[in-house]
């Protein structure tokens, strides 16, 4: 392939450099109008739920962080300069001693650390001085650094194996290392989601069985309707960290598991508990986690076939200025500097989500009541000081949960019909 290819090539990698982020930083700015907007009154649906002081915090809250993050998108795409134009990424390559396999190893632990280092200052701005500023946060300096430490001996724990597993493969099998590979870190992927919440979260946090003589039957009921274990329900320490609250689902076949933070629990009186829970019971009972694992096992099967096509165009790796092909430049390039062309899919994720949320709120009305669902809901955005009012745009690229006022007219019409 010609040069000028190479150079049409970088021309478009920097375009997506600069207009990803220039769009990210619009969208949020989009965001900061729409609060603003309606920082004077709380919107005339809310009125009975939220004083004006609450919705402006959770304005001043959600504006902080929006604030944030702009000042973080520039400071991402300064990094993403240094990697690529800025050939940094070549030049940590070209600094490692020829180690054959070890060095490729060594070159990926030393990009991922160096990224950790420099997203450092900015968990510790966040959780220090944002969370803290709003009153959220209870992480003290020893738990955020043994989180640390523990991720990065956890990480490296998994990782190392499995970048050497996948270069041995690329190394022994030619043309169809991708394959293999692809295969070995499919079954890393549904082993990992099988013993992260057993194994993994634990180490992190404590989880014990929701308890409560008065919940205990009523429990029993929605998660056998469920098809889900009893022992399947948990309380885990969030307090520890922070005062949101909050609920998710985790894991498959037997290790399947529901989990209330602690810090969630304490506002919520029984009937809401449960329509929270029957919420988390809809995502099991839909199969929204099989569902998402074979999603993301078809596009990871796509991307490892273009990384079997593209790992020996050289093209390819000049075409994002690094002038030497290896497979962990490969893995690099996949992580880095792919993620940009495939970021304009963000608002289909973001879609299919946002339609399971309903899905769940509507097996909720259905197995308990849509007002309880809707009072949790509200106590959830309070407690969170999630805004409730949001940016259209914003909205449909961004957001996994549809924006509460959807949700809570989506559920009354629910409860009409049931009435
Ligand atoms: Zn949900």
């Amino acid at each position: 392939m010609s040069y000028l290819y190479i150079y049409y090539l970088q021309v478009l990698f920097l375009t997506f450099i600069v207009v990803n982020h220039m769009w990210e930083i619009y969208l949020s700015s989009r965001q900061l109008q729409a609060l603003h907007q309606s920082s004077s009154d709380v919107p005339e649906e809310f009125k009975p739920f939220f004083t004006l002081t609450e919705h402006q915090r959770s304005i001043h809250y959600a504006s902080s962080k929006l604030k944030f993050g702009q000042i973080r998108l520039i400071w991402n795409a300064a990094v993403l300069f240094y990697w690529f134009p800025f050939r940094g990424a070549e030049r940590l390559f070209l600094a490692l001693p020829d180690w054959n396999v070890h060095r490729e190893v060594c070159y990926l632990l030393a990009f991922g650390l160096i990224q950790m280092l420099l997203n450092l200052p900015w968990s510790l701005y966040s959780t220090f001085v944002l969370e803290e500023r709003f009153g959220f946060n209870r992480t003290t300096p020893r738990i955020f650094l043994l989180d640390r430490l523990k991720g990065l001996f956890i990480g490296a724990a998994l990782i190392i194996p499995l970048l050497y597993g996948v270069f041995f493969l690329y190394q022994a099998l030619g043309s169809w290392w991708w394959l293999a590979s692809f295969i070995l870190i499919t079954i890393f992927q549904f082993s990992l989601v099988w013993l992260y919440p057993t194994y993994i979260a634990p180490l992190f946090n404590k989880f014990s069985p929701l308890e409560g003589e008065e919940l205990k039957t009523e429990i029993e009921k929605l998660v056998s309707n469920a098809g889900l274990e009893a022992s399947g329900v948990f309380v885990m320490d969030a307090s520890k960290r922070s005062s949101h609250g909050n609920a998710y689902f985790t894991g498959f076949r037997k290790n399947k598991r529901v989990v209330f933070f602690d810090t969630l629990l304490t506002d919520l009186n029984t009937k809401e508990i449960l329509a929270i829970l029957a919420h988390e019971l809809g995502h099991l009972k839909l199969k929204h986690i099989p569902k998402s694992l074979m999603t993301s096992l078809i596009l990871s099967f796509i991307g490892f076939w273009l990384m079997g096509y593209l790992s020996t165009k050289p093209w390819f790796y000049n075409g994002h200025f690094i002038r030497i092909s290896s497979p962990a430049i490969l893995l690099l390039l996949f992580t880095q500097a792919i993620p940009l062309y495939t970021f304009w899919s963000t608002p289909i994720g973001s879609w299919i989500s946002r339609k399971r949320e309903f899905e769940a709120d509507a097996y909720a009305a259905k197995e308990t009541e849509a007002k309880d669902l809707i009072a949790g809901l509200l106590k959830l955005y309070q407690q969170n000081a999630s805004p409730i009012v949001t940016d259209k745009l914003y909205s449909i690229f961004y957001h996994s949960h549809p924006p509460a006022l959807e949700r809570i007219k989506r559920l009354e019409s629910t409860e009409i019909k049931a009435s």
